[in-house]
């Protein structure tokens, strides 16, 4: 196992001691010391960009050069249960599972009560607008700024890149499915000096906007998300759950036998 030095956050907040779980980095922290490092880093001094692993993740940066860069430039790189059960088995402690959709609707709480402004980016034009919608119903005093869908042209990748910048959202998050989400991120982050958090969150926007359900809590706790998702869309899941996550096991088990 290879470990980055540890890294400090700063007062009251954990200090990351980064590791590496099946090729790509994971920082060891709870959901409640992750909402803390997001809060903080919302505040400002310079771009912070928190990105989810996952085995698919893994199993893509493997193949993936651009993609694996982004997830090692990550200040936070959250670890969903399948990269904690490989820490477990690898013998390193303290990853545990911070799902992608709860963490966002954490910072979303966080966000209402500290009146931080957000931004949401990403999937399609009527699932995002239905999401804005939906929070402006539900969460009356979040301050959404703005949002846009994720099919973006270049000429439209600008407009939303000039937007942003104009904006000055505090949370700004990112739901186009890897590895383009994360090419975007850097992007926002080289770009914008003025940026505050950048974050990942793939399929979320579905989800938190209804139009996909989320697993039910006893899948969630038990990782096993992934079969929940796989029975809801077999059709376009099966072969990236099966090819991943054979990967996946592989890799663990041969770096388990490494010395
Ligand atoms: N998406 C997007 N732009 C694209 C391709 C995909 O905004 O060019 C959105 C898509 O509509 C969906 C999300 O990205 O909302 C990705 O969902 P998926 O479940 O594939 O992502 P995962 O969480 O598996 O990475």
């Amino acid at each position: 196992m290879k470990t980055t030095p540890d890294r400090y956050a700063g007062p009251g907040l954990p200090v990351l001691r980064r590791v590496r779980v099946a090729g790509v980095p994971v920082d060891p922290v709870s959901m409640a010391e992750a909402v803390a490092l997001v809060d903080r880093a919302a505040v400002g001094g310079r771009p912070f960009c928190v990105l989810v692993t996952n085995a698919n993740k893994a199993w893509q940066a493997a193949g993936d050069p651009a993609l694996a860069a982004a997830l090692e430039s990550a200040d936070l790189a959250v670890a969903e249960w399948a990269m904690a059960w490989a820490a477990r088995r690898l013998g390193i402690q303290g990853v545990h599972h911070v799902g992608g959709i709860t963490l966002m609707a954490r910072l979303l709480d966080v966000a209402e009560a500290r009146g931080r402004s957000v931004y949401l980016l990403g999937a399609g034009p009527d699932v995002v607008d239905e999401l804005a919608s939906k929070l402006a119903r539900e969460r009356p005093s979040l301050r959404l700024v703005g949002w846009h869908h994720g099919y973006l042209d270049d000429e439209d990748w600008e407009s939303v890149v000039a937007e942003i910048a104009g904006l000055r959202p505090e949370l700004v998050f990112v739901a186009m499915g890897s590895p383009l989400q994360e090419r975007r991120i850097t992007e926002l982050a080289t770009r914008l000096p003025t940026l505050r958090v950048a974050m990942g969150v793939g399929g979320s926007f579905d989800v938190l906007a209804g139009r996909k359900k989320d697993a039910p809590r006893w899948a969630r706790g038990r990782g096993l998300e992934w079969l929940y998702r796989l029975a809801q869309d077999p059709a376009r899941l099966w072969r990236r759950y099966l090819v991943t996550n054979s990967w996946f096991v592989g890799r663990v088990l041969r770096d388990r036998l490494r010395p």
